[in-house]
């Protein structure tokens, strides 16, 4: 067994080692070895989805692809490559991608085979950026997938279950710059009594709660691509909801030097470094703590959250901050928003898993029962009763049957959920 773990530390994966291949020759040897295998990513998934009992390969060795397709509306890169390390090279280029998560240190193959998605009413997840993939199956066979092909849709969020993903062709767009501002102590009422006029005052909008009010929220985040057009509007809403604007930097967690964070206070830069909320050269977030999230149809968001707050006297003693956002709808398989806009309620825990982990159930209990689980981080919900959320889980089941007919790349986790 390796002492290795993921990055928050809440997990020792049990392989009996990480391999690191440097070509995609060394990397078919390794899966030819046979026995269980998984991919590796950045390690920022708080759950043992990317675990095995056999070998884990990190895929972070192979020669990097960077290649704008002629058009300048996608380019090819590799699975292994941080949100992080391919921006600064768009935006060289004059391109952008339509958005990012809160941090820029994830994997993109990682952060697409969990649904990992940012803020914006209009913006789908990362996932659905995905324009094309090629996956090496555990067998050594290539597959490369294009957007309209069949199996395309139950490909992208993979759960790591369908191969090895060599390489991502994500759509990208003229350069922008965005502009971050801050307010604070928005009344809960107002906010959601006008929940779809909030959540559309930005291009990206995060609320955020450490419950211990449950009269106001703690913090307002509105990322704005500019030129600016909604200014008027943004600060008439925010007076009308009782909110000051930040007159200094803020970090979501609250008391936490906000040095780590992306520039604030309104002033304009380049989408890299305003759409993520922490900067590639700090530790994200807190950095001790574990995360949960569940992603609601936006119908069912002002039920959800007031079920949150409901819970505040329970949720507040553990939390270190809760964020909302919101993700357009797409039509990947197991994306949370899949066939509908979501609403993401996402907990940033002290890490104390045992008592986050006897809390769950009963938040799960008071969310509506279309909640989905965020796939990279801890939930209790019942395999059966999460894959009854996702109307295609049996394709997909079908799909990974194909792709891994031997299932080498089948988990404990993959084995929870019915797979
Ligand atoms: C501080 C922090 C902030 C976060 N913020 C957000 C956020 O804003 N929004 C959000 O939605 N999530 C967020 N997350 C969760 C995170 O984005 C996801 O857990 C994401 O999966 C991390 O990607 P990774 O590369 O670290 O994946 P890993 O944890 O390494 O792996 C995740 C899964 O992807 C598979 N995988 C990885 N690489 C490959 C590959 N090349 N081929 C095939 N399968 C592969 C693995 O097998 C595994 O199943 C956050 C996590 C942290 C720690």
């Amino acid at each position: 067994m390796t002492t290795e773990h993921n990055w928050a530390g809440n997990l020792t994966y049990r392989a009996s080692t990480i391999a690191h291949p440097e070509s995609v020759d060394e990397l078919r040897g390794l899966l030819a070895q046979g026995g269980p295998v998984r991919m590796l990513g950045s390690r920022h998934c708080f759950n043992d989805i990317a675990d095995t009992d056999g070998v884990l390969i990190a895929l972070d060795r192979l020669p990097r692809v960077f290649e704008i397709d002629p058009t300048r509306t996608a380019v090819r890169v590799s699975g292994a490559a941080r949100y992080g390390d391919i921006a600064p090279l768009l935006d060289a280029e004059g391109l952008a991608l339509a958005n990012l998560a809160s941090l820029p240190h994830i994997s993109i193959a990682g952060a697409i085979a969990t649904g990992t998605h940012g803020s914006g009413d209009a913006i789908g997840s990362l996932a659905s950026a995905v324009r094309g993939l090629t996956i090496l199956t555990p067998a050594g066979e290539t597959r490369t997938l294009e957007r309209g092909d069949d199996d395309f849709d139950g490909a992208v969020v993979s759960l790591g279950a369908l191969g090895a993903v060599l390489d991502v062709t994500l759509d990208v767009e003229p350069t922008y710059e965005v502009a971050q501002h801050v307010f604070e102590h928005p009344s809960w009422d107002a906010v959601l009594a006008d929940f779809d006029e909030v959540t559309s005052i930005g291009t990206s909008v995060s609320l955020f709660s450490t419950w211990e009010r449950t009269d106001f929220v703690d913090q307002i985040w509105v990322k704005q691509r500019q030129p600016e057009a909604r200014e008027a509007a943004r600060e008439s809403l925010f007076e009308r909801l009782g909110a000051e604007p930040a007159t200094s930097k803020r970090h979501p967690i609250l008391g936490v030097d906000p040095i780590a964070c992306t520039e604030q206070l309104g002033v304009a830069g380049p989408w890299f470094e305003r759409l993520a909320h922490f900067k590639l050269e700090f530790t994200p977030s807190a950095g001790a703590e574990i995360q949960t999230e569940y992603l609601v149809p936006r119908a069912d968001a002002v039920a959800a959250i007031q079920a949150v707050r409901t819970l505040a006297g329970q949720i507040a003693p553990l939390l270190l901050v809760n964020e909302i956002r919101t993700v357009r709808s797409d039509d990947l398989w197991l994306s949370s928003s899949n066939g509908t806009d979501a609403v993401g309620i996402h907990f940033t825990w002290k890490p104390e898993e045992e008592a986050v982990r006897a809390l769950l159930p009963t938040i799960e209990a008071a969310l509506p029962e279309t909640a989905r689980p965020h796939w990279g981080k801890v939930f209790t919900l019942d395999g059966a009763e999460t894959r009854s959320r996702y109307p295609r889980w049996d394709d997909f089941a079908a799909l990974a049957a194909r792709f891994d007919p031997e299932r080498r790349l089948v988990n404990p986790y993959l084995e929870r959920l019915g797979l």
